[in-house]
């Protein structure tokens, strides 16, 4: 069997899992009667600080929920140009709630509250664009797996409540930054005004995320989650998932984090310039190729021949990510593959 290496998302759910998920207690979640929904999100609230949580099919959901919240049609959300919002959401917050965006180059993905604060127009009145939300994504998927350094948050805090813009976070790979940091949830999620949290990437549930915010906001969210088609039924089996996955798969995503600095060690001793493997903090190895005669879709395709799939994100970047499903077995064979394939670029 290959050794998928292309996303987190491409876990399958364990037996364990998958019991528990077959004897989850459901009910209509749409009229809020789904005890295992109910016990789901009041779960990841009271984790993150938050008052009230939303269960979405997906991450993308959870976002766009989460933008809404903060700013109307005609304003405008900022964030990095590398943001999954901006980037991997298809423009869902201009086709569905008429947000506008603007961003700038943020190397790795690493917030710099500086170029925050040029960039933001407050309450700009009938000349420019009003900025009402700025986005920060940890860990920065793009970026490499970035940790966003939690004085860097707290300082974004304190400035965007001076100016009275909202912060929503990205924080599908909020676990991955938590293990490797020991920052509890709760005090990255306190520093914002709502988070979204992926259960279907590392944790290795099949499907779902939660939206975290105010009861009110949730309230709202819930609205726009069912005029989206998202308002779910017996979805507890779901949820069931995501609870299993909270309790049994959060620490083990260090060993995640152990294997990335493996194959970053491995790529980089073998291609000098790859990868800077002090730079992969958590599950994602981002692989430059312009060091080398690679191109990004010709090397895919090899490592693909030698049992290895990669993610291909850009004409000579390809992106390795680890997960519940390749073990140390699985990432020593991956490392020879690849670094085999480095080691012997094409003329
Ligand atoms: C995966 C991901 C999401 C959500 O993706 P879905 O496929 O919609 O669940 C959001 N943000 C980041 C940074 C992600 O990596």
């Amino acid at each position: 069997m290959a050794i998928d290496l292309r996303s987190d998302t491409v876990t399958k759910p364990t037996a364990a899992m998958r019991t528990a998920m077959a004897s989850a207690e459901v009910g209509d979640d749409v009229y809020g009667d789904d005890p295992s929904v109910n016990a789901l999100e009041a779960r990841v609230a009271a984790l993150l600080g938050h008052e009230a949580g939303v269960f979405t099919p997906t991450g993308s959901l959870a976002n766009q929920l989460g933008m809404r919240l903060h700013a109307k049609p005609g304003q405008e959300v900022a964030t990095d140009l590398q943001a999954h919002v901006v980037r991997a959401e298809l423009g869902a917050a201009a086709a569905f709630s008429g947000i506008t965006s603007r961003t700038w180059d943020a190397p790795r993905g690493l917030l710099d509250v500086a170029q925050v604060r040029e960039y933001v127009r407050p309450s700009a009145g009938p000349y420019l664009v009003s900025t009402t939300c700025v986005v920060v994504e940890n860990t920065h998927n793009f970026g490499g797996g970035t940790i966003q350094p939690l004085e860097n948050l707290i300082e974004l805090r304190a400035f965007v409540d001076s100016v009275g813009i909202r912060l929503h976070l990205d924080g599908a790979r909020l676990w991955n930054a938590h293990v490797v940091t020991g920052v509890p949830l709760a005090t990255y999620g306190e520093l914002f005004d709502s988070v979204s949290v992926c259960l279907s990437k590392g944790l290795g549930a099949p499907i779902g995320s939660v939206l975290v915010s105010s009861a009110a906001n949730v309230s709202e969210a819930r609205v726009w989650r069912k005029r989206y088609g998202a308002g779910m039924r017996q979805v507890g089996i779901l949820a069931a998932a995501g609870t299993y996955a909270i309790d049994n798969h959060v620490a083990r995503l260090a060993d995640d984090h152990v294997r990335a600095a493996r194959l970053a060690e491995a790529c980089a001793s073998a291609a000098p310039g790859v990868v800077e493997p002090s730079y992969v903090q958590t599950n994602i190895v981002p692989l430059d190729l312009t060091a080398t005669t690679w191109d990004a879709a010709t090397f895919a395709a090899a490592a693909r021949e030698r049992g290895v799939l990669v993610s291909v994100l850009g004409p000579r970047f390809v992106r390795l990510v680890t997960h519940l499903d390749v073990d140390d077995a699985g990432c020593a064979l991956a490392c020879e593959v690849l670094a085999a394939l480095l080691g012997s670029a094409p003329n």
